[in-house]
């Protein structure tokens, strides 16, 4: 299986409401998102900070971020933020 994984992408201002939610729960979000001319996946280095724009370290290519829309990832150092986390993922509905 070699084929690339394309990571699902959220719109702006999805991310940044579950984002905001996610840092007053005391996690670390860190954002992600997929370079629009080469494809990388990017995620950015400082946590809890969502770019609206975004270069990619594979091309040099700037990514329109809110309107390409994005992701995050969730760093969870505590049980209380994991769980936290878990709750959130449940709440999710269509
Ligand atoms: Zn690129």
């Amino acid at each position: 299986m070699t084929r690339r994984h394309v990571m699902k992408l959220h719109p702006w201002n999805d991310v940044v409401a579950a984002a905001g939610d996610l840092i007053n729960k005391g996690l670390h979000v860190y954002q992600q998102f997929n370079c629009e001319k080469c494809g990388a996946k990017q995620t950015m280095d400082v946590p809890d900070k969502l770019y609206i724009s975004g270069i990619c370290e594979e091309c040099g290519h700037e990514t329109d971020i809110v309107k390409n829309g994005c992701n995050y990832m969730v760093h969870a150092v505590t049980r209380r933020a994991v769980e936290a986390v878990l709750k959130t993922m449940g709440e999710k509905k269509p």
